[in-house]
């Protein structure tokens, strides 16, 4: 830190501070967690100065010998971790990941089809009349992928995100009863409708996918098979999530994030068959920029802690902490959607306390506990104020909380909704027991104390 502040003081400062900040709050957020020192020491370093467009021996540019290295032992790395045929490790995120992964199968399904039936031996060759009719027999294809408000990504199809405008979207709900995947509508749906592409996996959904259920209803379909695992990555690595539930045994192609529940650095990563790996490997530069060697040399060393054993137990503390957190809200009479979880998060529907789901977040943060709002299966406020607050436990499983922690974590979270009120009919303005703020705020602090 004293080397960037004789550059810039501020950088130094606000890298300082967000060390004590993350260090004293109650992190919730589902999507976070902590990298080890290895991890982050592997991601800053003169790697970041190299150019490496292309993949491990086959670059566009000179002396990549070492980030050829580091690119093939992620990759190994990934392969052995997760049981895969290839593993694409380049993506900078998980939307990125996506993006690869819908490129490749266009290509694969729908380009290189096109191509041989137009008789195209060399695409060099080709006019810009020849690459314009092309284009036009493509069509537009179809996705279908789980609706935001039963939990899915808005990159599977959605408006906010380029996939709603590459495909025309339908989507998958849960059922309103029990708030499950109703597999059988979407097996309807899936022949209705005949998608490329039928994604699965979610950001907000607390239970098990049966994946191979996914198989029978793509193969039914002719649908090509995405799994986006972004959140329950690190469940997989640890053999939390196996046989059905486990994706890269069912999947042609499943993408994931890297930092989440894996606790890597941030990043993406496409893992798929043989079948799909060449036209993921032309991920960059067909929609990534160059890749970033630094972060690979991190991933290499993320995988490589996920394949010791310790991180199996790590893996399913994680769900025996979401479970402990459940049972502690739902004593104290909090509803959670699907009634409880079996993976790593747990969605809160907060409509009982008389709350939107942001009311609640602002609160539990004045508390001390950081959280965010989500979302509920037909939500009626929608997805900026919601109903809902996703919890969940990677991070704190990081640092060492056990079922005892996360219940009473679970009763501090119950503290709070029951000591704030909203202002009149906003969505926004609340009003929280001071007294009750305070208390939470230094048990909170008490607790992440005691597991620095
Ligand atoms: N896919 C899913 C299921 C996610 O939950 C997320 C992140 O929230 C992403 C993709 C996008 O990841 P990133 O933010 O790294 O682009």
């Amino acid at each position: 830190l004293d080397v960037i502040a004789q550059v810039e003081p501020r950088v130094a400062a606000a890298i300082g501070q967000e060390l004590t900040d993350q260090r004293e709050s109650l992190k919730l957020i589902a999507s976070e967690n902590y990298a080890s020192p290895a991890v982050l020491l592997a991601m800053g370093n003169w790697f970041s100065d190299k150019y490496a467009e292309g993949t491990a021996g086959r670059r566009f540019y000179a002396a990549c010998q070492n980030v050829d290295t580091v690119e093939r032992l992620a990759a190994e790395h990934a392969r052995e971790l997760f049981g895969a045929d290839h593993a694409y490790v380049q993506p900078h995120s998980g939307i990125d990941a996506n993006l690869v992964a819908f490129w490749s199968i266009l290509a694969h399904r729908v380009e290189t089809p096109a191509l041989a039936e137009a008789g195209v031996k060399n695409v060099d060759a080709m006019t810009p009349e020849d690459w314009e009719r092309l284009r036009r027999s493509f069509g537009t294809q179809r996705m279908l992928g789980m609706a935001l408000d039963a939990g899915g990504h808005l990159t599977h199809g959605f408006r906010p995100n380029i996939s709603g405008k590459m495909f025309e979207q339908s989507s998958y709900g849960t059922d309103p009863e029990t708030g499950l995947i109703d597999y059988a509508a979407l097996r309807e749906r899936a022949r209705e409708f005949r998608p490329l592409i039928l994604v699965a996996g979610y950001s907000a959904y607390p239970r098990r996918v049966d994946f191979a259920k996914m198989r029978e209803i793509a193969d039914e379909v002719g649908a090509t098979l995405l799994v986006d695992m972004a959140h329950f990555a690190g469940l997989v690595a640890g053999k939390v999530l196996t046989g059905d539930f486990d994706p890269v045994p069912h999947a042609d192609v499943v993408t994931t994030t890297t930092h989440k529940s894996l606790r890597g650095p941030r990043g993406g990563m496409v893992l798929c068959t043989e079948e799909y790996a060449p036209s993921v490997d032309r991920g960059c530069p067909m929609v990534l920029g160059g890749p970033l060697p630094h972060v690979m040399a991190a991933k290499a060393v993320a995988f490589a802690e996920a394949r010791r054993p310790d991180f199996a137990g790590y893996a399913q503390q994680i769900v025996d902490n979401a479970q402990a957190l459940a049972e502690g809200l739902q004593k104290r009479g909090v509803r959670l959607v699907t009634g409880g979880t079996d993976n790593h998060l747990v969605l809160m529907d907060v409509r009982s306390s008389g709350l939107t789901g942001r009311q609640a977040e602002s609160a539990l943060l004045d508390a001390g506990l950081v959280t965010n709002r989500n979302a509920v299966p037909a939500d009626p406020n929608g997805p900026w104020y919601t109903t809902g607050v996703r919890l969940g436990t990677p991070a704190l499983t990081t640092r060492g909380f056990g079922e005892a922690e996360m219940a009473e974590v679970g009763d501090l979270i119950a503290d709070v909704l029951d000591n704030t009120q909203a202002e009149g009919d906003s969505k926004v303005k609340y009003r929280l027991d001071e007294a009750v703020a305070g208390r939470v705020r230094a048990r909170a602090a008490e607790i992440v104390g005691a597991h620095p």
